[in-house]
């Protein structure tokens, strides 16, 4: 039975207001409890949840849980939702989807969606030549796939990815991952084959040209790149802390690869979608890679994910070399085709690039006040907040960032952290988030801050 009905019948009808105050935190921290019982007991603790309720309700970028408390959801089930909770048009689709079937595997049955879809993707991305889409499930699974795609391909063996990279968490994915802890302790060995360049972090004095004089190294030291099949990399390391790649970097190593034909893999499972400010983080950085994987936004909340690319690349592997039972599912289909209608009708951009000015300009004034913040970076909406112990020091402060993030919580707005040191405070809010919601959710933040 809930846990008010079981205190009601406890305690009896007659109660004065300090009595029913202190009901209403007993029932509370027993619904916790009993929440967290059923958390513990059934999954492992390592899947642990961030929220103590259960969530209930979810509206654009508001969400309620069991205890009717109502939150700002910056953390958009993780980069997801940019056109948030429950978009209408994305609902539309999948109960019109629900009405004539669920599943068909496309290997055999193919539909008109995922057709659709890969069409409007291929005509979307700014790859130049003629491009082909292929979709599964998850992230990991896009990556994994680009990669085998590439090594098919050009017949060659290593990969290039970055420290602070992240990519999944199947075997080749997290091999490709660039951040220890928590993502890899205690799973090795990774794929042999796998070698790590430095990433850009002007703000910790890693430069381009450091990052690229890293790869220059590899290939001295560990790897030739007469082997090297391709360069995965984010526009902007998403997990690994909010930290924009430039122009110049990622068009050097546009042309590093296409001196020893190597290809290049855009991760943009995070920056896809509108995050950098852009449809897709290539935009925004004028770079173009042969092979691109997409997943999170894409369905507004259905599994689905992408691997697109040149059509050359992607006709060479042979018949059935690549498939999922579940990949281009029409449920997550016909949500992905909602999501690029909202995208075309509604000017998701255009108040993308509001929230993004906003946000910008309110977080740098704040840095520039308080010791806490060292670093606000990041294309487009997609902004982390480096905090420090001081702004001499630059020393990572995890246990700040954490106490903010939680006072932020217990003042109604949710947020998570990212980056090596677990110190960046990241915004992923829908993109369709209105702007009074935007402006409540700074104001929030600020209060928030130690
Ligand atoms: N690539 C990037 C850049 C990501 O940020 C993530 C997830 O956070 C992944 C890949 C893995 O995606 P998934 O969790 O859907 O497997």
């Amino acid at each position: 039975p809930p846990a008010s009905a079981m205190l009601r019948s406890l305690v009896g009808s007659e109660m004065c207001i300090r009595d029913r105050l202190i009901i209403n935190q007993l029932q509370y921290s027993l619904m916790v409890n009993l929440m967290n019982n059923a958390i513990t007991q059934n999954v492992p603790s390592a899947w642990y949840s961030t929220l103590e309720n259960f969530i209930v309700k979810g509206k654009n970028a508001e969400i309620w849980d069991s205890e009717d408390n109502r939150y700002l959801d910056f953390v958009g089930g993780y980069a997801v939702l940019n056109t948030g909770h429950l978009h209408p048009t994305v609902v539309e689709k999948v109960k019109n989807q629900l009405n004539d079937f669920s599943h068909s595997c496309f290997a055999f049955a193919p539909h008109e969606n995922a057709v659709k879809l890969s069409e409007e993707l291929n005509k979307r991305y700014p790859i130049t030549s003629d491009t082909k889409t292929f979709m599964v499930n998850s992230g990991a699974e896009a990556v994994e796939n680009a990669v085998k795609i590439a090594r098919y391909y050009t017949n060659k063996k290593s990969i290039i990815s970055f420290k602070g990279g992240f990519h999944g968490r199947t075997y080749l994915a997290m091999g490709l991952t660039g951040k220890d802890k928590p993502y890899k302790e205690g799973f090795g060995p990774f794929p042999e084959f796998v070698k790590h360049a430095l990433y850009p972090y002007s703000y910790r004095d890693i430069s381009d040209d450091d990052a690229l004089a890293s790869i220059k190294d590899l290939f001295k030291k560990t790897l030739n790149p007469d082997d090297t099949a391709a360069v995965v990399v984010e526009i902007q390391l998403g997990e690994g802390g909010y930290i924009p790649a430039s122009n110049y970097f990622l068009k050097s190593l546009r042309e590093i690869c296409d001196y020893h034909n190597i290809l290049l893999i855009f991760d943009e499972v995070q920056t896809g979608y509108g995050r950098t400010g852009e449809m897709f983080g290539a935009e925004t950085v004028g770079v173009n890679p042969d092979l691109v994987t997409l997943a999170k936004g894409i369905a507004g909340g259905f599994p689905l994910a992408a691997v697109l690319g040149k059509a050359e690349i992607m006709d060479t592997i042979h018949d059935a070399g690549i498939g999922s039972t579940f990949g281009a599912s029409p449920i997550s289909c016909a949500a992905a085709l909602g999501v690029l209608e909202a995208f075309d009708n509604e000017n998701i951009l255009g108040n993308a690039s509001k929230q993004s000015e906003m946000m910008n300009s309110f977080l740098k004034n704040l840095m520039n006040e308080n010791e806490s913040i060292g670093d606000v970076r990041g294309y487009g909406p997609m902004i982390g907040v480096e905090i420090v112990e001081n702004k001499d020091s630059k020393t990572p402060s995890k246990e700040k960032a954490q106490e903010i993030i939680n006072n932020c919580r217990d003042n109604g707005l949710l947020l998570v952290t990212c980056g090596e040191n677990g110190n960046v405070i990241r915004f992923m809010g829908p993109l369709t988030t209105p702007l009074s919601h935007v402006e409540e959710a700074l104001g929030i933040f600020k209060e928030s801050l130690i």
